[in-house]
């Protein structure tokens, strides 16, 4: 029994309020047809709604069965709709896009029935109607009875005790309204049905009951019920099950209605995709040229690492006191106004700018700083790392094609070239690498040539991080390609290096005994003669060029204890040469390379390539010669010549200098003794250094030998003062010292290399860097500090700013579209809501919650989301086609490539789920919270 006591009902617009009903008190039999008449505006609608719990009382009770509804809550209120109520509408208010089995089904899915119980009771209902035939039509391919029909169907699918029925029949013509009554009636035979008609002849035919309203009061009521005060006030409060759907449910929901509106559906995902297209284009572009920056980084930082060299002069310095001095020259031009004579400095400020800025660093302290895990400068070294260079000393020597040995340093054993010859021999080494350049420079400028070094065409080719797990470098792999071979796997191994025409220079297949030797020095000759000169520029083969063997003969075996005890120096002697070569290291070329088209660094000049295998080798082998173990035995004194390194004093000199005469063959006497009596201005560079004195090679003549008798003569005469002049001049130079001489026989400290690169991925890395070893710099003393040339800083100081402002700019377009974006997402969603206000409506009235409208509602954003960014997604992988070809086509390389990464894309289809979502968000509360009775009332 359903219970009205005393509801009074006001609706306030504005200043204006209107009562719709005014203490209404009506009680209702389980199973009676109750006919509501009365004018429009009475209040028939309000009652119909209150009853139904779509709208609120604002003062009595509604008692249903015995249950107070005072207290009930949305989802008590939900639940009674659901399980209890059903409706039925004047204008049917079905659900325009769902077949007419779903708008049937409709109830049941709210209340969270399973899917095949919902088609088979929503069946059941729509043949009851007698509308069998017509399930799975759009309501709008119905006639208005027959959509009625499907309407109280709907009512009376979950068996609700009450059907409420505005106005079922009031825009049907008379013949089909009497077939709906025809069915009301039926439906009324086992429950409650309250009607509202203003037809009082159908009223009459067919109710049970008529009550009439009139302005919000109940005039007349043909047959009331009576029932005792008490029952109402006995009234409890009790709770309904609850109506539940689940997200599965709402989803699916969702996805149908957006199936039934394909294209509208595909219009909203696509302009909501705009957005998303934007950021996406936006972000592959900027991926790409990020991409670009970094590759552009890692090539140069690759190209140019951070070179530490043993000794090293300043170029920043130098040019910096270069601009310092045009600038005082503009800035003092026409200052001198006294009449007087000013000296021009410039020339001396600059030599002593170039002077000062010459410093020997302590790179064994430094490595110690590199080699402690904990020193912050590691976080900012690039994938190649740090590489280290050591100046090991050896010499190689070959057989040429006619059989002659050739030294692969100067072709000619023990020759040095001179003149035109030697500018030619010079023109071989071409080297990228500026490290190298610098030290060519460096000996220019301090005038010590590295005689006796390794040979120019040598290179160590640079190993990976870790040497032992990739003895070739990935910077050496990737930068060079084996036209034939394979790279070094030990220290017998090297690889013959060509550039990237396939070119190695004249002098170095001279030296490495692939072309006659013979014929450089015909060359040589006729150079030095002032003659003109044919080089012989037929190829060689690969196949030719691998058979060749070289062998290499360390420094320290190429000094000889001599019958005098002291060491000599034979590695220009071809006979000695000869003799040593069955203990040499035989090198094998077993590859040839050269770089790749689009190298970025090449740090392997043409010629040879070794491992740092071999490097290794040579290290161990020095430590452990008899010549440098002889010399450490003998810290005071060179082994060479049997000189005390420091003469203590004057006397001691004296009898140094007669010594050093002693060891001077004839042609050394002859040239020294005419610098010395000759008082001519030669120098000591006439006199050939000790080490190589007692070569063979030197030709004696009488009148040679007359001189060094003369000289002899000379020394044996000479007073104490005479012979210190004679040891300063022209012996101490060539004692040397003890760190020299352990050099010359090739002893390297590893914890002393000759050169650190230390190479970055990114400007900004290697200004990191720069920053560490200012940090260590601050922190040592002033021995050990460091200098360098930052040849990167000096080409790109600006290029970093530029690629920060370029980044920045990206990141505001992506952020702008971001936001431009998900506004579009938001007024979308905002739109679909506003559209279909009656929907939800009818959701309510059937029983679903707030939450479950704003699930149905986020269900659909969320899907329609999804949609978006795959939309936009794939639109912006399509863009990027033509995108790239106009970008390559603009920019003029290829290397730029706008790529939208597999993550970003998945990142972006997530965005577009919650920015629509929260695009939607405030629209679908507003659609929850809106009022099912006013929802329903909105056309
Ligand atoms: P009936 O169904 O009998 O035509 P209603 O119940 O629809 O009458 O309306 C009763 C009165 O309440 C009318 O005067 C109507 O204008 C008013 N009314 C109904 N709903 C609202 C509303 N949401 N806001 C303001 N006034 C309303
Ligand atoms: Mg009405």
């Amino acid at each position: 029994m359903l219970q009205i006591h005393h509801i009074s009902k006001q609706y306030r617009t504005g200043d204006f309020s209107q009562n719709a009903l005014n203490d209404v008190s009506l009680n209702l039999r389980d199973n009676e047809f109750v006919a509501i008449l009365g004018p429009s505006g009475s209040g028939k609608t309000t009652l119909l709604n209150i009853i139904g719990g779509l709208d609120r009382y604002d003062s009595g009770d509604l008692v249903i069965n015995g249950t107070s509804t005072r207290q009930y809550k949305d989802r008590d209120w939900d639940s009674y709709r659901n399980h209890t109520i059903g409706f039925v509408f004047q204008s049917y208010n079905l659900i325009p896009h769902q077949s007419v089995i779903s708008n049937v089904e409709l109830a049941l899915t709210i209340s969270g029935v399973p899917r095949s119980q919902r088609r088979q009771r929503a069946r059941k209902a729509l043949e009851e109607v007698g509308l069998g035939q017509h399930i799975d039509k759009l309501p709008n391919q119905l006639s208005g009875g027959q959509m009625q029909r499907v309407a109280i169907a709907r009512a009376l699918v979950n068996n609700p005790s009450i059907v409420l029925a505005d106005e079922p029949t009031g825009a049907l013509d008379s013949q089909t309204s009497v077939q709906i009554m025809d069915l009301l009636k039926e439906v009324a035979k086992d429950r409650l049905v309250v009607m509202v008609t203003h037809n009082p002849e159908l009223a009459r035919e067919y109710a049970t009951r008529i009550v009439e309203l009139r302005d919000g009061s109940i005039v007349s009521d043909s047959d009331s019920l009576a029932v005792s005060k008490e029952s109402a006030q006995t009234a409890q409060h009790r709770n309904f099950g609850h109506a539940s759907m689940s997200l599965v449910t709402s989803l699916a929901l969702s996805f149908n209605n957006l199936k039934t509106k394909k294209a509208r559906t595909f219009l909203t995902s696509f302009a909501g995709s705009i957005g998303i297209i934007g950021i996406a284009l936006i972000l592959a572009v900027s991926n790409g040229v990020n991409r670009y920056i970094d590759k552009v980084q890692e090539d140069t930082m690759t190209a140019y690492p951070i070179s530490i060299q043993e000794q090293s002069f300043d170029l920043n310095k130098i040019i910096g006191s270069a601009q310092d001095n045009t600038q005082n020259t503009q800035d003092h031009k026409g200052s001198h106004r006294s009449k007087a004579i000013y000296p021009d400095d410039s020339a001396i400020s600059s030599a002593s700018s170039l002077a000062s800025s010459i410093s020997s660093n302590n790179l064994s302290s430094f490595k110690r700083y590199l080699d402690d895990p904990k020193s912050d400068i590691h976080q900012y070294v690039g994938h190649v790392g740090i590489q280290y260079s050591y100046n090991t000393k050896f010499s190689v020597f070959d057989r040429d094609p006619k059989g002659t040995l050739v030294s692969a340093s100067s072709v000619t054993i023990g020759g040095q070239e001179t003149g035109a010859a030697a500018q030619m021999a010079s023109a071989g080494a071409n080297s990228s690498d500026p490290s190298q350049m610098e030290s060519r420079q460096m000996a220019a400028i301090t005038g010590k040539s590295q005689t006796k070094s390794s040979p120019q065409s040598f290179t160590e080719i640079m190993p990976g991080k870790d040497e032992q797990k990739t003895p070739i470098g990935q910077v050496i792999k990737d930068n060079y390609q084996l036209l034939q071979g394979s790279w070094p796997q030990n220290k017998e191994q090297v690889v013959l290096v060509l550039d990237a025409d396939n070119k190695i220079p004249l002098v170095t297949l001279y030296n490495l005994g692939l072309k006659p030797a013979s014929e450089y020095n015909d060359m040589m000759a006729k150079l030095n003669n002032g003659q003109e000169v044919k080089a012989d520029t037929s190829a060689l083969d690969y196949d030719q060029a691998m058979k060749q063997t070289l062998d290499l003969i360390p420094a320290a075996d190429q000094y000889i204890k001599g019958d005098d005890g002291h060491y000599h120096y034979v590695g220009d002697d071809a006979g000695q040469v000869a003799k040593l070569l069955d203990k040499a290291v035989h090198l094998n070329i077993v590859g040839i390379v050269k770089p790749v088209a689009k190298a970025s660094a090449t740090p392997l000049p043409a010629g040879i390539g070794y491992s740092r295998q071999l490097t290794n080798y040579l290290i161990d082998y020095a430590s452990k010669s008899p010549v440098v173990s002889d010399q450490e035995q003998h810290q005071d004194e060179s082994i060479l010549t049997g000189l005390k390194f420091a003469a203590a004093d004057d006397s001691a000199k004296a009898s140094q200098a007669k010594s050093f005469v002693a060891t001077l063959n004839n042609a050394q006497k002859a040239a020294m003794g005419s610098a010395v009596m000759g008082g001519g201005q030669q120098g000591a560079h006439a006199v050939p250094s000790a080490g190589e004195a007692g070569s063979g090679s030197a030709m004696q003549s009488s009148d040679e030998q007359a001189a060094a008798q003369a000289f002899d003569q000379y020394i044996a005469t000479a007073n104490q003062d005479q012979l210190v002049a004679i040891y300063e001049q022209y012996v101490r130079p060539q004692v040397g010292s003890y760190k020299d001489n352990l050099a010359s026989f090739g002893l390297v400290s590893r914890q002393a290399p000759t050169s650190i690169r230390i190479y970055a991925d990114s400007f900004e890395a290697k200004q990191s860097i720069t920053d560490s070893i200012n940090q260590y710099n601050d922190r040592v003393v002033k021995a050990d500090k460091i200098t360098y040339t930052d040849y990167v800083g000096l080409m790109m100081s600006s290029v970093t700013t530029i690629i920060n402002v370029v980044s920045g700019v990206l990141i505001a377009f992506v952020s702008v579209s971001l936001l431009v974006s998900s506004i579009m997402i938001g007024i979308i969603t905002y739109i679909s809501v506003l559209e279909r206000t009656k929907e939800i409506g009818i959701l309510r009235a059937m029983g679903a919650s707030k939450r479950n409208i704003s699930q149905v509602f986020n269900a659909e954003t969320g899907i329609i989301g999804l949609l978006s960014g795959i939309l936009g997604v794939g639109i912006s992988w399509l863009l990027l086609i033509p995108g790239n070809a106009i970008i390559h086509a603009l920019m003029a390389t290829e290397d730029v490539n706008a790529i939208l990464p597999i993550q970003a894309a998945i990142v972006l289809v997530i965005l577009s789920i919650v920015l629509t979502l929260l695009g939607g968000l405030l629209p679908s509360k507003k659609a929850a919270k809106q009022d099912p009775a006013t929802a329903l009332r909105t056309e």
